[in-house]
């Protein structure tokens, strides 16, 4: 077993027995399932919708090589400085030179899953220079010191007294204070820090190669000021987030806000071309984007895992999966958790580290019925099994395991052999794998074809 495959079990068993935690999961997962399907009326036909959106990525996806050239050509018409990053690492050494040029000691930065992938913060921490999250969830886990829980949500899993209680212990608030005064706070804190800073990160939801835009979705408009304030804005994008329209946001941006939130649209949805122009009175001087490839071109090689980069991070799937709900998002130990983190990451990360994941699952489709762009998640899961075997990253234990099992089922005499109370001892006790995290198996006390007989019996 590796050691992720044994950090991920050992941390599963604890929070899956955490019956505080599954309330307030459950208690905010709640809510977000009452206000979906509100979001979804916005729609005549969200079935529809999903499947035109699967249609637009599937032809970004399939053309991104084009794609990507023209959001190139057309961000560095519009003043913008494009930047190319194949690895995590590169990405660092390019944010790295920029700070270093601009003398920069303190960011802003706005919620992004990619920032997270590329560890940004730790390293600018390193490297001397204060990077501040600006969304209230990430500046609540970055006091914590703790990574996003939610691809949507970071803080879900703490409750408005668990705020409360750390913002008195790092801020040395009133412990009793209620989320407006708790936002209040973070809120003063944090104006004073779009002032300071030389330099301004954000993700983005989108990129949209036919105008050379970022498209960044936010509710709390922190993105906005960290964009437009500080003299430069870097953004770091994922290459997968391209979709070849300024149009095709008319589908996205109602179906992000409904599938991540419930609402019919995001509070903020800003278009951002590049840098400010002679003309406009406000806007950072300069505008670099930094695409990241990172291990997203092993998943476009792979024809089949190819659609897990449609997804939209919108958090739909971890919301439906019964795993998340359990285990919480940081018994993964991994950027993305729940469903599309398990399908991803072994393609990201490693299969050998990361094919654990693809078994955190009881194959239930929830994922597949509620995705917002109808990717076959599950299948998905299955194929990184399948993929795991062929590629010879099953264990010595599993291989004997289901070679035997084959060898039984095709052969009658072997199966007849033992009535089910021997059956169940030999799996139960025997092969405590199985139990060690699932209940007992229940063998039938007769054998099949003692049961058939009985059954011809019956008819004659
Ligand atoms: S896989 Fe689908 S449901 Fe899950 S985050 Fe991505 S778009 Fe949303």
């Amino acid at each position: 077993m590796t050691e992720t495959s044994a950090t991920f079990k050992a941390k599963s068993t604890v929070k899956s027995a955490d019956l505080e935690h599954r309330q307030k999961i459950n208690f905010n997962i709640g809510k977000y399932n009452a206000i979906v399907p509100q979001g979804k009326h916005q729609f005549s036909d969200v079935s529809l919708a999903r499947e035109r959106a699967k249609n637009i990525k599937w032809k970004a996806i399939e053309t991104l090589d084009q794609q990507l050239e023209a959001f190139e050509k057309n961000f560095t018409r519009n003043g913008g400085k494009l930047i190319w990053a194949s690895t995590a690492q590169d990405a660092l050494d390019e944010v790295l030179t920029i700070c270093r040029e601009k003398n920069c000691r303190t960011i802003v930065k706005s919620k992004s899953m990619v920032t997270e992938e590329i560890h940004l913060n730790p390293f600018l921490e390193k490297n001397g220079i204060e990077s501040i999250e600006t969304d209230l969830g990430e500046y609540i886990q970055q006091l914590d010191g703790e990574s996003p829980y939610h691809i949507v949500t970071p803080a879900m899993h703490k409750s408005k007294e668990d705020v409360a209680k750390l913002f008195a212990e790092k801020l040395g608030t009133d412990p009793k204070l209620s989320p407006e005064e708790l936002t209040l706070v973070a809120r003063e804190k944090l104006r004073e820090k779009y002032t300071q800073a030389e330099i301004g990160i954000t993700g983005a939801n989108f990129l949209i190669s036919e105008t050379g835009s970022i498209a960044v979705t936010e509710n709390e408009g922190n993105a906005r000021l960290s964009s437009a304030f500080p003299k430069t804005h870097i953004a770091i994008v994922g290459i997968e987030k391209m979709i070849p329209s300024l149009t095709d946001l008319a589908l996205f941006w109602p179906l992000l806000a409904t599938f991540g939130t419930g609402q019919k649209i995001t509070s903020y949805n800003t278009i951002i071309s590049g840098p400010r122009q002679l003309n406009e009175t406000d806007g950072p001087e300069e505008m670099y984007i930094i695409l990241l490839d990172n291990g997203r071109t092993n998943i476009i090689a792979n024809a089949k895992q190819r659609e897990s980069l449609y997804c939209i991070r919108c958090g739909a799937c971890l919301n439906a999966c019964p795993v998340y709900k359990n285990i919480g998002g940081h018994s993964y130990g991994t950027t993305y958790s729940g469903p599309i983190g398990s399908v991803i990451t072994p393609h990201l990360q490693g299969m050998p580290e990361y094919k654990h994941l693809s078994y955190a699952s009881s194959l239930c489709g929830n994922c597949t019925e509620v995705c917002a762009v109808k990717i076959n998640l599950h299948e998905l899961l299955l194929e990184n099994r399948n993929e795991a075997v062929e590629t010879g990253n099953a264990t010595f234990t599993e291989k004997i395991a289901w070679k035997m099992w084959k060898t039984a089922s095709l052969n009658r005499g072997m199966m007849n052999m033992s009535n089910g109370k021997m059956k169940n001892w030999m799996i139960n006790k025997i092969f405590k794998v199985w139990t060690r995290h699932r209940s007992d198996l229940t063998f039938s006390q007769k054998t099949f074809n003692e049961m058939w007989k009985d059954r011809m019996k019956g008819k004659n």
